[in-house]
């Protein structure tokens, strides 16, 4: 086990809480809720839903317009184009906004447009990449690599620290295991696991950790009552019509549901 000495408990044993508009994120506070499409696909749903989402209880939208695909044909999201509607969209709603970027030259061209930076499971170990967010003054959403360690992930958000910027958030979006069933497999003790090791805040995907919609809500329980930081949701109008990841998509009216589900266990939890 290496010791990431920036990502793992100092001595004052004080957590890193992140604040984002009028959101904190870590520590004691309640956990968020981010949530939005896989990917952005035009202007007027994506402000539409952003706007219902809010409406709904997310803190924070999420949607990606640059996309890591697995297929090279497969849509590859809006791209620079879709800036400006992630601009939009925080101005209308007041909801930050959190957005991947796959390439070092992505991070100035995205920087007035987005409140939190994504770097995506297959990045975790682009360094480069890691350095340039890591020379921001915004907060990172770092996922764990699909088929990383906690030890290799801590190393990864060293490698932010060290460049000065101490606002990483952990994002924990399932592991690649023997099981077909689901599309990685989520790995709920990480959330423990991690806040043993580390004062920064870790949340959950629970839809790329399952690639099944119906198992959203139950996992999305489950990160709660194991005290994660928060979750980020995929949510779709239409997710038989999405252009990416519409078969991990809960519905406008199943996020409705699990937000007030999850605010019931948070009162619980302890
Ligand atoms: C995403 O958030 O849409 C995404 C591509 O996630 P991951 O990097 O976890 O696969
Ligand atoms: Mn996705």
């Amino acid at each position: 086990m290496s010791f990431a000495k920036l990502a793992e408990w100092g001595e004052d044993r004080r957590p890193t809480v992140i604040k984002v508009g009028g959101t904190i994120i870590g520590g004691e506070h309640p956990p968020v809720i981010i949530a939005g499409p896989c990917s952005i696909e035009d202007r007027d749903s994506a402000l539409a839903l952003a706007a219902a989402l809010k409406e709904a209880g997310a803190q924070l939208f999420r949607g990606g317009v640059f996309k890591p695909r697995t297929s090279p044909y497969s849509f590859q999201g809006l791209k620079e184009a879709g800036l400006p509607i992630l601009a939009e969209i925080r101005e209308l709603t007041g909801l930050p906004v959190v957005s991947e970027v796959l390439a070092p030259e992505q991070v100035r061209i995205a920087y007035d447009y987005i409140d939190i930076f994504q770097i995506g499971s297959r990045n975790m170990q682009n360094f480069p990449l890691l350095q340039a967010v890591g020379r921001l003054d915004k907060p990172v959403l770092l996922k764990r690599g699909f088929a990383a360690t906690i030890d290799e992930w801590l190393l990864a958000a060293e490698y932010i620290l060290a460049e000065g910027n101490s606002q990483v958030i952990l994002c924990e979006r399932g592991i690649r295991t023997f099981e077909p069933s689901t599309r990685n497999t989520l790995d709920i003790s990480a959330v423990p696991l991690v806040k043993l090791r580390s004062h920064l805040p870790i949340i959950v995907d629970p839809s790329h950790a399952c690639g099944r919609a119906e198992l959203v809500p139950p996992l999305a329980k489950a990160a709660i009552a194991v005290r994660s930081d928060g979750i980020m949701v995929e949510v779709h109008e239409e997710p038989e019509q999405a252009l990416s990841d519409g078969a991990q998509s809960i519905t406008l009216k199943e996020f409705r549901q699990l937000v007030g589900a999850l605010r019931q266990i948070e009162m619980r939890r302890v």
